[in-house]
């Protein structure tokens, strides 16, 4: 499933690619994937640019100059391509297609996922549950200690909860508690302030170098993309079973916590 960094990356090439260009066609071939007919989804936002897209958690939301907004959320096995001119389409089912002129965005593997327009009320009322954002300025190392310690449970659970934090899932969890040197199954309330500590920078470390690495998708965004997913080698545990730790050598575990799947190294990550 895409995370945070996958999200970014992606906010980031629509951003250089699709902003303030009219949408010039609408094509819904799945109803499921959106909350309104296909004809007042298309009329709602058919002739109107997008001129801005934020990121939240891991929701993409794009602002069209007339006031109405696209929130996408791409769950489990969803992903965007996008063609200029007469590059080929892809070659998986489309559930949604948007031209911008002579650019077209797919919308692919969007079963459990969707892309709803909403008012700015209402996208509001759709993330108000989310909790904060990790890489905002706001979220001092202070304040996420505090909010740490506020929790009980296991990190992988905690890390998990888009109510505690939002943007991380199952890979990046396993990443940063990996990074942190703290077992995955650890109680947050048994980790010291000293962990904790450590926790906020290996949250930023991980996030930020995965951004930075394309995340771990397996679809290039456009033809010529060759950053997207270059992360997907760079993970240290997440499925990587039975293979040697690159700190220590020791075999990577996979375990099961509160229904998760989890990976992690058993000689270089502690309970407390
Ligand atoms: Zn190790």
């Amino acid at each position: 499933m895409p995370e945070l960094p996958e999200m970014e990356n992606y906010r980031k090439m629509l951003t250089a690619n699709i902003l303030n260009i009219p949408i010039s066609n609408v094509i819904i071939n799945r109803e499921k994937s959106i909350n309104m007919p296909p004809a007042d989804f298309t009329a709602g936002i058919l002739d109107s640019k997008v001129i801005f897209i934020e990121r939240r958690g891991k929701y993409l939301i794009f602002h069209l100059n007339n006031g109405r907004r696209l929130l996408l959320h791409l769950m489990l096995g969803g992903l965007i391509h996008l063609t200029r001119g007469d590059e080929e389409r892809p070659s998986r089912t489309t559930q949604i297609e948007i031209s911008f002129g002579d650019q077209v965005l797919y919308f692919i593997g969007l079963r459990l996922g969707y892309l709803h327009q909403l008012s700015a009320k209402e996208t509001e009322e759709a993330l108000s549950q989310l909790g904060p954002e990790l890489l905002d300025r706001r979220m001092t190392k202070e304040r996420f200690v505090d909010l740490m310690k506020k929790r009980r449970g296991s990190l992988k659970s905690l890390l998990v909860n888009q109510h505690a934090v939002a943007g991380i899932g199952n890979c990046y969890a396993d990443e940063i508690a990996f990074h942190a040197r703290i077992h995955p199954a650890a109680k947050v309330q048994s980790l010291s302030e000293e962990q904790l500590g450590q926790l906020y920078e290996s949250v930023h470390h991980v996030l930020k170098e995965a951004t930075e690495g394309g995340g771990y998708m397996e679809m290039p965004f456009t033809k010529d993309d060759t950053l997207t997913g270059q992360y997907n080698d760079q993970c240290k545990v997440y499925d990587r079973e039975e293979e040697a730790c690159v700190r220590c050598g020791t075999a990577i575990v996979r375990t099961e916590i509160a229904g998760r799947k989890a990976f992690f190294c058993p000689n270089c990550q502690h309970e407390e």
